[in-house]
């Protein structure tokens, strides 16, 4: 049975107990932080025993401290497995600025820094080295290893190795391998998203033993979520970025050319916005990843592939133009905002046209990743059942904490949580929502099931087009019935019907809408239908943001900011590697003038003190 965050701890045992106030100090010294968050006791812990470990912990729940910390307690040298170069950079680079001893073994390094790495991992003078899967096997790297003899195997993003998850990774696999190189090793699984399945999937690959299973709340309380009907994508994009003016937001987009195009749309509307795309150049990936983390630029317009090694911790808004094509997806890239624990707003824009999409991306990737049928059938199946979770968490009016909670096999016990459309009270209904689905579904029965959203939209506005003259459908009962309506809205309430099952779509490549057994229940008004007003309502701020603000002062935050962005330039770091934001509002709020004052606020350790406490004390002494 796994223990989850909040469960009755059981106590910590005599010689846990002797550990935890070396935890503490070690907390303090060198990250400057007061309190362990949620379960990173129990995985510090189970680490420092040499117990095997596998950690769930949502999207800046703190899984790093739980390997990074360990190998401080008794100088040992420890190993993190990471996917992806850009993750392990950055996270180095962060480890760095507090003084600790780390580093990654990449494809990215010249013979010197790499015989300079390996010369201090001989000398017992590195405390964690991060490497990739296929580095760890291809190279003589596991060789060196056995040499110097590490004491820790870590994990990170372990769902990538079951099959069962949404982002198998096949080299994953060859992790298995380490058990038995390493045996007096232990191992340790870290993942932000796994279902029960492959929880269990995890443990059984990487040949856990007994682990101490650690599971974390998956909610996010500071995040507020938002499904907004798309109606027009580039003018909803502004508005919404217009609530963050000057902060740091994310857009996502499905394709590269829509991540372009919109971002030069929000240029030359005097956005400070970077397209981000795996098709671009290295270089220029390179320069819009440092700009946002240096805080040059606010808003990154991205495909998926941004944001695996994006650890900007003040990420305010995380915008979806498009549906992702899982929960797992959603829950992970939604949860790159607000991981400060400040408020941010998560907003996904939906139309049901995304499903169609992706149905046909996941098909055609399938043509091209020569797996055999059977496979190809099952990865199909389950790309699919991820998709479909992701469209009814979009389409159902209930609260989203709730949903996504639910969805990975968590109860949540608040009856409103304060933090999302529905619970705000901001999702309306369509006014005769009935009546208006009535009419759409006749018409889809008059031009004879025979035409897609576009003509049946255009039908029901009375428009005057080629195809309409073509077919004489000016001539049908229902041309003309819903003339009030524009083209989108008109398009969005047919997804609508088709996201509830009113109507059915054929496949194809020319899909067309026809009628099932449930419309034919609304024409006989045997079924009530609901359907939500597409039209964009003004959102207001919530309410936790002002608390987050509450007694900062806002000019001293933003002249700390603007000293963080000038050294993080010089010095060619991420700023929030420098000093967070909530380190930067502490000081804002406390106004320390003495380096005891600035020690005593939050993420201040002693290395940070050193490096930046004079330069601080100044702006806020000559900011009184
Ligand atoms: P994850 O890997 O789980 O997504 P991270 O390890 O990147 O999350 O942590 C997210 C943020 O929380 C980081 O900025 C980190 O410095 C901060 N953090 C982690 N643990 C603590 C703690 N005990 N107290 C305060 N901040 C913390
Ligand atoms: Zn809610």
């Amino acid at each position: 049975m796994a223990r989850q965050a909040g469960e009755d701890d059981p106590g910590p045992q005599g010689c846990v107990r002797a550990t935890d106030a070396v935890i503490r100090d070690t907390l303090r010294s060198w990250w400057g932080f007061d309190t362990l968050r949620p379960l990173q006791h129990e995985a510090i812990a189970a680490a420092a025993a040499g117990r095997d470990s596998l950690v769930v912990l949502p999207t800046g729940g703190g899984k790093s401290l739980c390997y990074q910390l360990p190998p401080l307690l008794d100088q040992t040298t420890d190993v993190v497995i990471s996917p992806l170069v850009s993750l392990m950079k950055d996270q180095v680079d962060a480890l760095e600025a507090i003084g600790y001893p780390a580093a990654a073994i990449h494809a990215g390094l010249s013979m010197e820094q790499r015989r300079d790495i390996y010369d201090r991992l001989r000398g017992g003078d590195l405390r964690l080295l991060f490497t990739a899967p296929e580095r760890l096997f291809n190279t003589g790297l596991l060789d060196t290893l056995g040499s110097v003899g590490i004491s820790r195997i870590n994990i990170d993003e372990a769902h990538c190795i079951s099959q069962w998850g949404h982002d198998f990774r096949p080299e994953y696999r060859q992790l298995a391998a380490l058990r038995e190189r390493f045996p007096q090793a232990s191992v340790h699984a870290f993942t932000a998203t796994a279902t029960p399945r492959v929880r269990e999937d995890i443990a059984a690959q990487l040949q856990l033993r007994q682990p101490e299973t650690l599971v974390g709340i998956f909610d996010r309380p500071n995040l507020t979520y938002r499904v907004v009907p798309r109606t027009d994508k580039a003018g909803q994009t502004l508005e919404i970025l217009g609530r963050h003016a000057g902060e740091a937001s994310i857009v996502y987009c499905i394709s590269r050319r829509e991540t372009e195009d919109l971002a030069a749309r929000l240029t030359a509307a005097g956005l400070l916005a970077h397209p981000y795309h795996a098709g671009l150049e290295a270089r220029q990936r390179h320069r819009t990843q440092e700009a946002f983390a240096k805080e040059t630029i606010d808003v990154v317009v991205a495909t998926v592939a941004f944001g695996m090694g994006i650890d900007r911790s003040n990420v305010r808004l995380v915008l979806h133009t498009a549906l992702p094509k899982s929960l797992e997806a959603y829950q992970q890239e939604t949860g790159r905002a607000g991981r400060d624990g400040l408020a941010a707003e998560c907003v996904l824009l939906y139309s049901a046209a995304d499903v169609f999409s992706w149905e046909s991306l996941i098909r055609r990737g399938m043509d091209a990743a020569e797996l055999d049928e059977e496979e190809a059938s099952a990865l199909i199946d389950s790309q699919l059942a991820h998709l479909h979770q992701m469209r009814r968490y979009a389409q159902a009016a209930r609260c989203r904490h709730a949903a996504l909670s639910e969805y990975f096999g968590q109860a949540y016990e608040q009856p409103t949580c304060g933090g999302c459309d529905v619970c705000l009270g901001e999702t309306q209904n369509l006014p005769d929502s009935h009546v208006t689905a009535q009419k759409i579904i006749s018409c889809v029965a008059r031009v004879g099931e025979r035409f897609g959203v576009r003509h049946v939209s255009e039908v029901l506005r009375g428009a005057k087009t080629a195809a309409i003259q073509r077919h004489g459908h000016q001539q049908v009962s229902t041309y003309g019935l819903l003339a009030e309506l524009d083209q989108r809205t008109c398009e969005n309430l047919i997804h609508q019907l088709l996201d509830q099952d009113y109507l059915s779509r054929s496949g194809g490549d020319r899909p067309v809408i026809t009628l099932n057994a449930r419309s034919w229940q609304v024409l006989r008004d045997e079924r009530e239908v609901i359907l939500l007003e597409p039209r964009l309502k003004k959102t207001v701020r919530s309410r936790s943001d002002a608390d987050d603000w509450e007694g900062v002062d806002r000019d001293l935050f933003e002249r700390l900011r603007q000293w963080r962005r000038r050294i993080a330039d010089q010095r060619g770091k991420p700023a929030w590697t420098i000093v967070d934001d909530r380190a930067l509002r502490s000081i804002a709020r406390e106004k320390p003038t003495s380096p005891a004052a600035l020690l005593r606020c939050r993420g201040i350790g002693e290395k940070r003190l050193a490096d930046h406490g004079a330069a601080i004390l100044d702006i806020v002494v000559g900011a009184s």
